[in-house]
């Protein structure tokens, strides 16, 4: 998101790198030029689930992707929940299954868009009704998973060494899993 003006004074804001704006170096921030406000820019935590179905691996396609990007499930977290809450919320709302067990896989940076990853493998139940968000998805076993070199792949990775399995990473959107 783009900032301008001060929250506070509506005064256009200035890169400023002194004072709290820059206590720890010489990073330019967009801050108030009077001090009312600094625009930190953190990163943005978003939930992600590698998603388990009978001892399968749920991967799924956008919309808004192309034919051969399958990934992780996963979405922002909202005002008033704990990851695990909104990790089964996203899930519920994207594929209609539901949340059996919800375990930590990590945290991943996600520099590229400002974006902080935590990763959960959730054992899930139920019928899979898609979102309109998700045109397909393909259930894949463990062992077949190829997991990408960015945010959520490695998050596959890590899960699947778990399981002793060695990940063999292809280039994000060549994944386009085989069934069975
Ligand atoms: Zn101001």
């Amino acid at each position: 998101m783009e900032f301008r003006f001060c929250p506070k004074c509506a005064a256009p804001l200035v890169l400023r790198t002194d004072g709290e704006a820059g206590a720890d170096g010489d990073k330019a921030r967009l801050a108030c030029p009077d001090g009312h406000w600094t625009h930190w820019d953190n990163p943005l935590p978003v939930l992600a689930a590698l998603v388990e179905v009978e001892g399968k691996i749920l991967l799924a396609r956008n919309a808004a992707w192309g034919p051969k990007n399958f990934a992780l499930i996963t979405g922002f977290m909202e005002r008033g929940e704990t990851p695990e809450q909104g990790v089964a919320r996203e899930l519920k709302e994207e594929t209609g299954l539901h949340a059996e067990v919800t375990t930590l896989i990590g945290v991943y940076e996600f520099i590229r868009k400002n974006e902080l990853i935590i990763a959960y493998h959730v054992k899930a139940s139920g019928e899979i009704r898609l979102s309109p968000e998700l045109v397909e998805v393909r259930l894949v076993s463990p062992e077949k998973l190829r997991p990408w070199r960015a945010g959520t792949g490695y998050a596959m990775a890590d899960w699947m060494r778990a399981r002793g399995l060695e990940p063999e990473f292809l280039d994000w959107g060549t994944q386009a899993p085989a069934d069975e």
